[in-house]
């Protein structure tokens, strides 16, 4: 098995709930990389995306979707720290989202392995920016924005 921070093989070595690692120190340093990059995602707004959205920016918008959940809305009252995976968490919100996404976009299938994300998918045409954020609002994700803002400009 290989080291989930620095790939070198390893045949004994240390299991923490974000992968394994051939030492507590390996473990420690990508732990530390990670947490760079969860304060990097809480840094960006949540609508940053490009016009056309790729499956890099996709996954990165719904990263970011759990990191700013977790840090926001759950850190009092969610889970266990133990069960806190922003990664995981980030794959639901994909799912959810995906349900908004008209299925000319994307192609997905039904994933075999027991120990991996219930499904795969990948996307046939990039999205536009605004397709993603609606969907994001009609999954209840994102919040839409108030009604009557235009409305305001003129009076
Ligand atoms: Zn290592």
């Amino acid at each position: 098995m290989n080291c989930h921070n620095c790939h070198q093989k390893f045949s004994s070595g240390y299991i923490d709930p974000a992968g394994f690692y051939c030492s507590t120190a390996c473990a420690d340093t990508h732990a530390h990389h990670l947490n760079r990059f969860y304060d990097k995602l809480l840094s960006e707004g949540l609508t940053d995306l490009p016009d056309e959205v790729e499956l890099f920016d996709l996954e990165r918008f719904t990263l970011r979707i759990a990191v700013h959940c977790y840090n926001h809305e759950l850190a009092r009252n969610g889970p266990p720290m133990l069960a806190r995976k922003p990664e995981i968490f980030s794959l639901i919100v994909m799912e959810q989202l995906l349900k908004h996404v008209p299925a000319m976009y994307f192609r997905a299938w039904r994933n075999p392995e027991p120990f991996n994300s219930d499904y795969s998918f990948r996307l046939t045409a990039p999205l536009p920016r605004e397709l993603v954020i609606a969907a994001a609002q009609k999954a209840g994700i994102l919040q839409a924005p108030p009604r009557t803002s235009s409305k305001k400009a003129s009076t």
